[in-house]
């Protein structure tokens, strides 16, 4: 088989003089990026080295036209029966998007083309992902947005008081974004099945961190009434970007989503996109396959030691968390939260701030070591100096 190179020189003449020049110049780009190492808010993180090397296999498929890519799509089926391994149910069936905005999209679209009602909404926790404003907007859902307890959990009986009967589906986070916490999704679960409606859970970032935690929460499809779950390798499962996950309980919700496609070598798609990379499906199953079920328990017991020792360090510079770490996102309340975070960023160093109440936030993702929690450390104390 040719190679891209040899096609495009084929088609285009030896470029390879410009080419150089082009390479310096996406070099000094690429250059100005912040570099992982000094980036504490991320749920992303440098990819795994099987993970690279089976993106770069797998650069040129197009999962929007399985007959053409009939491998990949196969390969795609298997690391969905894995992720839906993870989340007790070898049923489940979905496919590796773009990532958690997508698989959002697609859980709540489903629910609704299900549901069908005239003026739609979905109940979400006032903690979730903004995707969800996205969903309401493309989908034309109301989007209610039910309180918190005090631990930053959706209120339970807020969703009860929010449900009627135009709601279509509610939501429930596991692993929410600005603190990872995780909702009582089995008390949404039994709400969901005794309205008649889906229950999505947004597991985006905690859908490969909870499974392998020491008693592990049950957020999962164990639960009769989640009906479909959001899980990104391209987070906690280092795939390269864009490989997210959407899962469904049962066909009957690929179905509600399914368009006809005349031209191309299937019949049907239910995807939101079209032309879609086979690199995140290639990524995900290398990872998987590499690290295994014991391979990511100690991914995630290392984060979760870091996030351990950052908690430490901050909270002898005086700060007091918002809620203590349930996995590895950590907050620690502050007025001068905004202002910590800007004079960091001017010094290379990368945080986040949350919505409520005043916090600066980290993830204490892979590729935040140790030895970048020392170093981060030693700058922010002349940070604090300095404000
Ligand atoms: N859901 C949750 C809980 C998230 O934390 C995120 C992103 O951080 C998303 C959804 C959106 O994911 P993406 O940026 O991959 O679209």
């Amino acid at each position: 088989m040719k190679s891209i190179k040899e096609m495009f020189e084929e088609q285009y003449g030896n470029t390879s003089t410009r080419s150089s020049e082009i390479m310096e110049e996406l070099k000094k780009y690429r250059s100005i990026d912040i570099s992982y190492s000094r980036v504490l808010s991320s749920m992303c993180t440098i990819p795994h080295p099987y993970a690279i090397e089976a993106h770069l296999m797998f650069l040129e498929t197009n999962l929007g036209n399985p007959g053409i890519f009939r491998g990949t799509k196969m390969l795609e089926d298997k690391v969905i029966a894995m992720l839906g391994k993870i989340l007790h149910n070898e049923n489940a069936v979905g496919y590796i998007c773009s990532g958690g905005t997508e698989g959002n999209i697609q859980g709540i679209r489903a629910a609704r083309n299900i549901h069908r009602k005239r003026d739609g909404n979905i109940v979400v926790p006032k903690s979730a992902h903004f995707s969800f404003d996205k969903v309401g907007d493309l989908l034309r859902l109301e989007v209610r947005k039910a309180g918190l307890d005090e631990e930053y959990r959706v209120d339970v009986s807020d969703v009860e008081s929010l449900v009627d009967e135009n709601t279509v589906a509610i939501v429930g986070i596991a692993g929410t974004t600005e603190l990872g916490q995780i909702d009582p999704i089995v008390e949404l679960s039994e709400i969901a099945i005794e309205k008649g409606i889906e229950l999505h859970v947004d597991a985006a970032f905690g859908g490969l961190v909870i499974p392998f935690m020491d008693n592990p929460y049950p957020f999962d499809f164990q639960n009769e009434g989640v009906s479909s779950i959001t899980i990104d390798p391209h987070k906690m499962g280092m795939a390269t970007i864009p490989a997210g996950g959407i899962l469904f309980r049962d066909e009957r919700y690929l179905r509600a989503l399914e368009v006809k496609t005349p031209y191309l070598t299937s019949k049907a798609q239910y995807t939101l996109t079209g032309t879609r990379p086979g690199t995140g499906v290639a990524s995900t199953y290398a990872v998987l396959k590499k690290l295994g079920f014991e391979g990511m328990q100690r991914i995630v017991r290392e984060c979760m030691k870091n996030t351990r020792i950052l908690l430490e360090e901050m909270v002898n510079l005086g700060f007091e968390p918002v809620i203590e770490p349930v996995m590895n996102v950590v907050a620690f309340k502050t007025d001068k939260a905004e202002k910590i975070r800007d004079e960091l960023y001017k010094r290379e160093w990368v945080i986040s701030t949350i919505r409520e109440p005043k916090a600066i936030r980290f993830v204490v993702m892979p590729h935040v070591t140790e030895d970048v929690i020392k170093d981060f450390i030693s700058e922010l104390r002349e940070v604090l100096k300095v404000l």
